[in-house]
This record gives structure tokens, sequence and C-alpha cells, in this order.
């Protein structure tokens, strides 16, 4: 499946071309100010340019370079070995800063859902179901004693519909990534 060139989020039907490619639906809101710009013309270096400036002015004073980010949820720098929350403004209604930690900061990170079940059995059991997903959070506890929460889903979706399953891979994603963290070794590729 195609993905975003920003993000790499997989691309369904929202998909937003730009000079050399074609970029997600959170990326064009935030590459097109919001919907009010135009960005086929834009090269991938303009876009990407756009994107992160615009999400995360704050990053560009600290020595955070992204080396990946999965969704508007999480930015990653394996490089200095840093993740920043970016609190991501589609959820949390205010904007707050992004949270910069480091990865040896993590000790546990851990998935809830309302309705409650543990992440293997989701996609199995419920896949053909009406079910409805209330909420998907996922915990990063932090040596300070600090958790920190990653609210996926924050309403009602139904575990059918396109936007539960677009949230699924960004839960998958980010689960993958923190259990690599923890193991202190990167994914190929
Ligand atoms: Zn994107």
């Amino acid at each position: 499946m195609k993905k975003c060139d920003i993000c790499h989020t997989p691309l369904d039907f929202f998909k937003f071309r730009f000079a050399e490619g074609v970029i997600c639906k959170d990326c064009y809101k935030i590459a097109s100010n919001n919907f009010t710009g135009i960005i086929y013309c834009k090269s991938f270096s303009e876009i990407a340019e756009l994107c992160n400036v615009k999400e995360d002015n704050s990053l560009r004073n600290g020595e955070f370079e992204i080396t990946s980010r999965i969704g508007n949820y999480i930015l990653f720098d394996d490089k200095n070995r840093k993740f920043c929350l970016t609190n991501n403004r589609m959820v949390v209604k205010e904007a707050q800063k992004p949270e910069i930690f480091s990865y040896a900061d993590v000790i546990k990170c851990e998935f809830f859902s309302n309705p409650s079940m543990p992440i293997t059995v989701f996609c199995k059991a419920y896949k053909n179901s009406g079910e409805i997903i209330k909420s998907i959070s996922i915990y990063i506890y932090l040596g300070s004693q600090e958790v920190k929460e990653i609210k996926v889903i924050a309403s009602p979706v139904r575990i059918k519909s396109f936007a539960f399953k677009r949230s699924f891979t960004f839960v998958n994603g980010i689960m993958d990534k923190f259990s690599y963290i923890m193991k202190n070794i990167e994914p190929e590729g």
C-alpha cells in the first residue's frame, strides 16, 4: 500500500498530491496551513520543512533530529536516542508544548482500550463485528515515575471503520518501536 511520504501512514483514500509524491490528510492539514494553502507544486523538502517547522517549532532549537515519526503522535530521534510527544493537536484540543524524553528513561509501554482487551486479540476477534471502541491509549512509563499517555483514539469508533484501522496501525507502530527501544536495538529497514 502507498504510504505518506512524510509520516509513512498507509494511505487508503485520503491522499494529497504534491510535486514529488503524496501525503496523508494529517500532514496535508499541516503543510497547507489548515487546508488554506496549495501544495501541488511544492517539493518534498518544502513539504517536510512545513510539516516539521509548523508542528514542532520548539524542537528546532533543541538537539532533536527527527529520524522517524508515527502519525502526529510521536517523533523519534534515533541518533540522539530521544523521542518527542507532540501532544497531538487533533486529539488534545488545546495545543500543548511537545515534550522530549530519552530512550533510556523508558521502563514500560502499555496499551489500554475501552472496552478493555489485549492488543493481540483485537483484530482477530473483532474485525467483522460491529463492536465499538471508545478509546485507546498507550501509556509510557518513565524512570522518573512519570507516566505519559498517548491518546490514539479519544472518541468512539467502529472497529470496522477506516478511522479505527488507521489508528490501530499507529498503535502497533508505537508499541513495536518501544519494544525495540527497550531492547536497545533498532528495527531493520
Ligand atoms: Zn502523513
